[in-house]
């Protein structure tokens, strides 16, 4: 029985932060070190797993980086006058605001207060405008690590049909406009969509980012397709599982993305790179 070929998303993460970090050092020697700002807000302990993550990260390749955490009371106020005086930091060339936020605070008004030069995350109505037109801008780090991964293994998608499970502004949406924007075919399916398996099954390229575990099952999938899974779930035994049904449809797909392992390390190593980049603006040719 033919096994599909494993998109392995730590090697790749590995071999990218490698990069990132040669441009680091360079970027050291002219005076500048990129540096990241990860602002939290409340005891998510989901949240505080993902920032201490990126905080690791910022440090084995050599960024700057500062956690600013505050309790659940802060307010949208004094939020929004953190990140007006982190736009104005020249220290800092990357912004971030861990989701979600507590319920009195507005996210989306947040986002909008980063300045879209310091906007690494991509959430920023202007990096999601640039995106749309094919302008400049900084590209959402799941999607751009999914497009990181295709391009890792030469995937051409010009002329192919991907199709997209999931709509949502961080996953979704964008992803469905990168593809695009590399000439691919373009499905976007989500909750209201009738008949999921009929669209899966003409996917030449799958991503799956819903969040429910084993949506995606090997009949739902056109042999030797390429099959990406964003999704991260708890299955019964609370391990980390995507939303593909792995062990069945890895004798059908042609390549496969595990979970963990997969999406997961490449969203951090895009955010690097979305926050060297901005770093590298600094810089006079730039
Ligand atoms: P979301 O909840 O905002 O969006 C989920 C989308 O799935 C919605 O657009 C909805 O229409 C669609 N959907 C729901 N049920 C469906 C069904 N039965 N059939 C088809 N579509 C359906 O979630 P999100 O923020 O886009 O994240 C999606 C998943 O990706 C989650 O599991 C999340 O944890 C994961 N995620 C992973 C990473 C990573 O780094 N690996 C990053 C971001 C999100």
């Amino acid at each position: 029985m033919t096994v599909a070929q494993v998109i392995d998303g730590v090697a790749l993460s590995k071999q990218l932060r490698q990069q990132i970090s040669d441009r680091v050092s360079q970027l050291k020697q002219q005076g500048i070190t990129p540096g990241l700002a990860v602002l939290l807000v409340g005891d998510n302990a989901a949240s505080q797993v993902y920032v201490r993550n990126k905080i690791k990260a910022c440090e084995d390749t050599g960024f700057k980086s500062v956690l600013e955490q505050y309790p659940a009371t802060l307010t949208e106020a004094e939020l929004l006058q953190r990140v007006q005086a982190l736009n104005q930091d020249l220290s800092i060339h990357g912004i971030l605001v861990q989701l979600p936020l507590p319920e009195h605070i507005d996210g989306q008004k947040v986002i909008e207060a980063i300045s879209p030069a310091k906007d690494v995350d991509g959430f920023h109505v202007a990096s999601a405008g640039a995106l749309m037109v094919g302008q400049p801008g900084f590209w959402p780090c799941t999607p751009y690590g999914c497009m990181k991964m295709l391009e890792s293994i030469g995937y051409a998608l010009r002329g192919k049909h991907a199709v997209v499970i999931g709509r949502s502004n961080i996953v979704g949406k964008p992803m469905a406009l990168m593809l695009l924007q590399q000439h691919a075919t373009v499905t976007i399916c989500h909750s209201a969509t009738a008949d999921l398996g009929h669209m899966t099954r003409q996917a030449d390229v799958l991503i799956a980012a819903v969040g429910k575990q084993n949506l995606v099952t090997a009949d739902m999938v056109k042999p030797g397709a390429v099959v990406i899974d964003v999704g991260m779930n708890r299955n019964a035994e609370g391990k980390l599982c995507g939303d593909v049904d792995y062990e069945g449809v890895k004798h059908v797909a042609g390549w496969i993305t595990p979970v963990p392992g997969g999406v997961g390390p490449m969203t951090i190593t895009m955010l690097l790179m979305n926050t060297l980049e901005a770093a590298e603006h600094e810089l006079p040719h730039a």
